[in-house]
């Protein structure tokens, strides 16, 4: 039993500009870097197909997903928000992206392998139901847990997303479904100021101040989520892994660092083998200091790769 690398080179077409940090670099950085530690060696790598039409609506309404086809350009580069730009390659880069959401679930779940890391983009998580932003088209950790619902038949699964910023779009789909329950840790106030007051019983959000020390970090977390998901007994554990926290990012004024990775991975996994059988799905969401990037997915897939 192996931890699945997902990943396309078609993720890396997608590009929003020479300027954007949301840049395909941050895909070779991470895969250079794994293969430099041997990480990469022990990890079964897999290509992933385009999600389905079908499997798209299981989040999205064929509206919001017409207007994106659509708009995207044959040619140069349109807007969907200030921040996120659609080009000719970016649908099929998120439909990529979303796949190995889809794949990586079927996997797990007929243990095929025991964990999985998708390294894809664009991330997901700031996508609504209905709305694109923050970098983001479709929503890929609600698609995977809309998957191990509604094709597995599982009745419970957690989604622990440790992004620096909230994901409001999972939060926009998931909120109210028992089925679900999401714990989060987001600098706040901060991008996209939305959704961290507005509070169904199943989203537990756990807002840190910016310039906050790891250690209070770890504690905020501990006290917030850990009983909580103990409690819920996930059958599956989806991670939103942003790595945009770490003290190097550019884009926000958390301190993390490579080793609160380490240690928030370890923390998943635990609930993992308590309640799930270890079965967990970590997908790519933020992270825009290359080197740190590629560092604290590595520590990542360490400690995910020695669950045996
Ligand atoms: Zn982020």
């Amino acid at each position: 039993m192996t931890t699945a690398f997902f990943s396309h080179d078609d993720c890396l077409k997608h590009t929003m500009g020479p300027e954007h940090p949301e840049s395909p670099e941050r895909i070779a950085a991470i895969i250079s870097y794994l293969s430099d530690t041997g990480v990469g060696d022990v990890l079964d790598w897999v290509r992933p197909d385009e999600i389905t039409r079908d499997q798209l609506l299981t989040v999205h309404p064929e509206k919001y997903l017409h207007q994106l086809d659509l708009m995207q350009p044959t040619r140069g580069r349109v807007y969907t928000d200030p921040d996120t730009a659609m080009m000719p390659d970016t649908l099929r880069a998120a439909r990529l992206a979303a796949g190995g959401n889809i794949e990586a679930v079927d996997m797990v779940l007929s243990s095929q392998v025991t964990n999985a890391f998708v390294c894809a983009r664009p991330p997901g998580h700031h996508a609504e139901r209905s709305k694109s932003m923050g970098f983001c088209f479709y929503n890929n950790v609600a698609l995977a847990a809309m998957r191990a619902l509604t094709f597995h038949h599982l009745e419970r699964v957690a989604i622990i997303d440790f992004d620096v910023h909230q994901g409001n779009g999972t939060a926009d789909i998931v909120g109210g479904d028992e089925r679900i329950l999401m714990c989060s840790s987001f600098q706040h106030p901060f991008y996209p100021h939305s959704h961290v007051h507005r509070q169904p019983e199943n989203i537990v959000n756990i807002p840190i101040e910016s310039d906050c020390s790891a250690l209070a970090y770890r504690k905020a977390v501990e006290a917030g989520w850990l009983k909580k998901l103990q409690d819920f007994r996930p059958q599956l554990v989806l991670i939103s892994a942003g790595f945009d926290g770490h003290r190097l990012d550019p884009m926000a004024e958390l301190n993390l660092e490579v080793d609160d990775y380490r240690w928030l991975t370890e923390m998943i996994v635990s609930v993992a083998s308590d309640h799930a059988n270890d079965r967990i799905i970590s997908t790519l969401e933020g992270g825009y200091h290359l080197r740190a990037l590629a560092e604290s997915v590595n520590a990542h897939l360490e400690v995910l790769s020695a669950v045996r």
